[in-house]
């Protein structure tokens, strides 16, 4: 079971969304039980050293390994959601993308000040979605002390973006 070689479990698909994007589908992972299992349970060993108060999840599928995250380090769980989605007072922020914009929402009062927070996200590619979910965190009040991601794709050094420690379970060039 600890010598699973979990990229087995990811699929690339090409030209999905888009022709020329070879796309990470980690569907193949999260339906086989034991490969999950593994996954959650050597990202909570990397994580638990930064001991968070709080578990941000990037929608959407930052909610997948948020979600056993928080609960194997006995933490809260934050969701950051695409517009229009949270209820209540809400702070946001806008970010850019390779065309046009987008905007990440947290409820304003998610976090007390000065918590400690891990983001987390199953991908990360240029980095442009974790920066804007580190921002908008301390925008929130939080301090931010790590992210945490299945999968980074290294080549597109997404980590230089970011000025928090990241732990990638998996990675590719
Ligand atoms: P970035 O902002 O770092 O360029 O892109 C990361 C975001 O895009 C993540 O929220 C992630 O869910 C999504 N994403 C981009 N490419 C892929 C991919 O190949 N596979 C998956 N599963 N998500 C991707």
């Amino acid at each position: 079971m600890q010598d699973i070689d979990l990229k087995q479990y990811i699929r690339g698909i090409p030209d999905f969304p888009k022709p020329g994007i070879l796309f990470y589908d980690i569907s193949t992972l999260l339906r086989n039980a034991d490969a999950w299992q593994l996954a959650t349970a050597r990202m909570a060993h990397a994580v638990a050293p930064w001991q968070p108060d709080q578990l941000a999840a990037i929608e959407s599928r930052g909610f997948l390994t948020a979600a056993p995250l928080s609960t194997r380090l006995g933490c809260g769980l934050i969701m950051l959601r695409k517009p229009g989605k949270l209820p209540g007072e809400t702070i946001s922020l806008t970010y850019d993308l390779e065309y046009g914009s987008d905007s990440l929402h947290i409820q304003a009062d998610a976090i007390r000040p000065g918590q400690k927070v891990v983001v987390t996200d199953d991908l990360l590619a240029t980095g442009g979605t974790l920066a804007a979910s580190v921002a908008l965190l301390r925008k929130a009040g939080a301090n931010v002390v790590g992210a945490s991601v299945l999968i980074e794709l290294t080549a597109l050094r997404g980590r230089d973006k970011l000025d928090i420690p990241v732990h990638t379970l998996l990675s590719y060039d």
